[in-house]
Parts: structure tokens; C-alpha cells; sequence
């Protein structure tokens, strides 16, 4: 099941659930769209990988007996911060970007 973080692991904003502002790696790197279109260029810091909207939970099942939701699997409440420096991440970002996601 994909983990929602609460937070951009960059700039630390803040990420409900229901944000649309949301994108994650494969491995559920978590950051805001502004950091990932401005800063990380569609490259995540930890994995080189590209980034998608995350999907957004629905806050209750719709179908009955189905434990399904975020009334049943609530969002993470642990923040989650990148460990990589500004200027690791600039060099990382420039040294990848330039391949689309599909070929890294
Ligand atoms: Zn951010
Ligand atoms: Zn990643």
C-alpha cells in the first residue's frame, strides 16, 4: 500500500492526503510540485527516478465490506526529510535531467 507522507522532503510543506500538489518517486519519494518542476526538474534526489501525481485516497470505503479508504488506512504522520545538501542535489539534478525518465 503507498504510504501518503505529509510533507515535501525538501521544503517541508505541508502534503494532506487530498493535495494535488503531491508527487512521488516509485519508491514514494514524496515532494510538492513546485519543488519537483522548479528545483528537482522531474528528478527525485535519493532514487534518479521520475515523478507522478499522487493519487489521492478516498476518505471512505464505497463498497460494503471493504475496508477501504483513509477512514481504514490513514495517511503517515511521519515527516520525512531528504538527507542530500542543496548543492548534492543541484549536481545530481543536472547531471540526470536531461534523460527522460523512461530511459534512466
Ligand atoms: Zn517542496
Ligand atoms: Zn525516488
Amino acid at each position: 500500500m503507498l504510504q501518503l507522507r505529509p510533507n515535501c522532503e525538501l521544503c517541508d510543506c505541508d502534503l494532506p492526503p487530498e493535495s494535488p500538489e503531491a508527487r512521488i518517486c516509485s519508491y514514494e519519494c514524496t515532494y510538492c510540485a513546485g519543488c519537483v518542476d522548479g528545483i528537482l526538474r522531474n528528478v527525485c534526489p535519493t532514487c534518479g527516478g521520475g515523478f507522478q501525481t499522487r493519487p489521492i485516497r478516498p476518505k471512505q470505503s464505497y463498497r460494503e465490506g471493504e475496508n477501504l479508504g483513509l477512514q481504514f488506512h490513514p495517511a503517515s504522520e511521519q515527516r520525512v526529510h531528504s538527507p542530500y545538501t542543496g548543492e548534492d542535489i543541484r549536481a545530481h539534478v543536472l547531471r540526470i535531467k536531461a534523460t527522460n525518465p523512461e530511459d534512466r
